[in-house]
């Protein structure tokens, strides 16, 4: 199959032909349709995260069709629609168990050390980034790592769940729990972003103020629930805000970027009793400074790991919302590339444009056979 190799960072990455494993008891053979392109996936090609010399067949958000399933799997079978996600778990452990499989202590969904690697190239194995490796035209996943959704939702749009939106909707609807007529903040309108602005719009939240430097993703953020937009451009968002609220300040802060200094801003703009969650996942190494001063009495700073989901039964609950009309997730997919085209959707992610870039894989993809549960 083909798939987009990375060799390192500060290189594109390589459309190559890589070797799918022999599928395992309990693993799922997905044909690819459609994979989302994360900043997350951005941070290893501009080097802020080290892989150190792991050559990975990129990518982690991503749709497709079943194609076979090992032995064990129940879960899902042939001809399933499935999102994959990276928070893949054991089902065993005191979180899972606890009900925050987000925060598995053991994810039982990589081959143990020794195994034979689920993708190679002549004869050598590659990293399965993310367990993942939604940037090739076939996925070799463990069936922890993927949940069945109604096939009447595009493969574009599905895809967006298994990181970005889960992220957002869950950091609004479980991570911070906003309620109907609270004050809201969020700062940065990419993907996640916009999707905590959904979710704090469905939560019913009496002022949602977005906050970012470009206009055009304001004007989508106010499409999407944002009753307010401020661009921090010229500075000041912190007082912007602050106006916006009567000098009271939000109720709660979002931050979906990881840089420290939007961070301090989210907190910068709590009032009294107000919590910041910060969502955004940072560079290894980064600190936060803050003024104590600038903290209201009885504030809270907390962070969300992937929106705390349970993605199982989480994804198809969002997917729900978006069947019925209530959550927007086609003005979140704002452009479709092919695989050859994924380096683009880098460079345009720098420029801090876009809402998502998906890659759509066509259905003639899907070479081995589901009937046998061969594999090419
Ligand atoms: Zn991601
Ligand atoms: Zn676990």
């Amino acid at each position: 199959m083909r798939a987009a190799v990375f060799r390192g960072p500060h290189r594109p990455l390589t459309i190559e032909q890589v070797e799918v494993g022999h599928l395992g008891d309990d693993e799922v053979l997905v044909a690819t349709r459609a994979s989302g392109v994360c900043h997350s996936d951005l941070h290893f090609i501009d080097g802020h995260m080290s892989a150190g010399s792991a050559v990975m067949v990129m990518g982690h958000e991503g749709a497709g069709v079943v194609q076979a399933v090992g032995g064990r799997v129940t879960a899902v079978g042939p001809g399933d629609h499935v999102v994959a996600c990276l928070s893949g778990f054991c089902g065993r452990c005191p979180q899972c168990l606890g009900g925050h499989p987000n925060l598995c202590r053991k994810p039982r969904v990589s081959r143990p050390r020794g195994a034979e690697a689920r993708l190679s190239q002549d004869g050598e194995p590659l990293v399965q980034f993310a367990n993942l490796s939604t940037f090739a035209e076939q996925m070799l996943v463990h069936e922890n790592s993927v949940v069945a959704v109604d096939p009447a939702v595009p493969f574009a749009v599905a895809a967006l769940l298994g990181c970005g939106v889960l992220t957002g909707m869950g950091a609004a609807l479980r991570t911070a729990r906003v309620r109907a007529g609270q004050t809201v903040a969020v700062f940065g309108c990419g993907g996640v972003g916009l999707a905590i602005v959904q979710g704090a719009r469905l939560a019913g939240a009496g002022r949602i103020i977005a906050v970012d430097l470009v206009d055009a993703k304001l004007e989508l953020a106010r499409r999407l629930g944002a009753t307010d937009g401020v661009n921090g451009a010229d500075g000041g968002a912190v007082e912007q805000v602050r106006g916006l609220t009567a000098g009271h300040g939000v109720d709660h802060a979002f931050e979906a970027v990881g840089i420290p200094t939007l961070m301090r801003q989210a907190i910068e703009v709590l009032g009294v009793r107000g919590t910041a969650t910060i969502c955004g996942v940072w560079s290894p190494g980064s600190t936060l400074e803050l003024p104590l001063d600038a903290i209201h009495p009885e504030c809270r700073i907390q962070t969300s790991r992937m929106g705390s989901n349970r993605f199982k039964i989480d994804i198809p609950v969002y997917l729900g919302l978006y069947l019925q009309g209530r959550l927007d997730l086609d003005e979140l997919v704002s452009a479709r590339i092919s695989l050859d085209e994924v380096n683009d959707a880098f460079t345009t992610m720098r420029t801090g444009e876009l809402a998502r870039t998906v890659i759509e894989f066509p259905a003639s993809g899907e070479h081995g056979s589901a009937e046998t549960g061969e594999v090419d």
